[in-house]
């Protein structure tokens, strides 16, 4: 569904990544595995539009071509983001920030149906809902988070590390939840750190280093795989 190929981005003469191409399809999870610095945000933020890519990038969604779209249609087009550090809107309650993201277009006439969808998904947003965000716990703020790019009504979901800072229960509720969003045949590209819990996650992942992609595979590939393991999984 989601096909990105020749996507480079450099800050001045630095540059963070070449060259990188990936899929992800209808209903698939796919991680992306990396060091610090390796170039991660870069990409998840090249393909949202967030940061201007060297010419000859490819981003195509369901045969449509976003190479040359601004950020927010590409958010119509159905991709939608969590960033690293969340993106919501602190001074605003929960109920507000996921009226926010229903304000694409594609969203517009389905807002209950969706907050409806987002509640069962996070059922503890429920008692939440005129509550500020700014004074939650931070993984209530992911799911919040979440739910807020889920109110777009995305074909493809973005998510920047969102197991940081999560305790290993949070961590467990959140990627449970995240496995209910594939059943409904949204992808999901994510950014992770915490490999172990990620790939036992993910369908399928990539591994970046120093801006270039240099591994894919299955999860299940890349979790036996002896240089996987040593890198990322601190075994041999
Ligand atoms: P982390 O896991 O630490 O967030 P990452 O893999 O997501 O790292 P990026 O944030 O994509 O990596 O950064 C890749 C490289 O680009 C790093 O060397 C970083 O310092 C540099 N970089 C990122 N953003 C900018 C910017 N706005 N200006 C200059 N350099 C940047």
């Amino acid at each position: 569904m989601l096909d990105i190929s020749a996507v480079s981005v450099a800050y001045g003469q630095h540059r963070a990544l070449s060259d990188a191409a990936l899929t992800v399809g209808r209903g698939e999870i796919v991680v992306i595995l990396g060091a610090n610095g390796a170039g991660k945000t870069s990409l998840l933020k090249a393909i949202a539009g967030i940061v201007p890519c060297l010419p000859g990038k490819n981003v195509i969604l369901s045969g449509r071509d976003l190479s040359r779209l601004p950020a927010h249609e590409i958010v119509e087009a159905g991709l939608a983001s969590v960033p690293e550090g969340r993106g919501i809107f602190g001074e605003l309650t929960v109920a507000e920030n996921l009226l926010l993201g229903a304000n694409p277009k594609r969203a517009r006439g389905s807002e209950a149906a969706r907050r409806q969808q987002v509640l069962s998904l996070f059922p503890r947003l429920n008692e939440r809902l005129p509550q500020m965000v700014r004074t939650m716990s931070g993984g209530e703020q992911q799911m919040v988070a979440i739910g807020r790019a889920l109110m777009s009504n995305p074909d493809i979901l973005l998510l920047d590390e969102p197991s940081l800072g999560l305790s290993p229960l949070l961590v467990r509720e959140l990627f449970a939840a995240l496995r209910q969003v594939r059943e409904t045949g949204v992808g999901l590209l994510l950014v992770e750190q915490n490999a172990r819990e990620s790939l036992a996650l993910a369908d399928r992942g990539y591994l970046i280093e120093n801006g270039r992609i240099v591994g894919s595979g299955t999860a299940q590939a890349l979790q036996s795989d002896p240089a996987v393991r040593r890198a990322y999984l601190g075994g041999i």
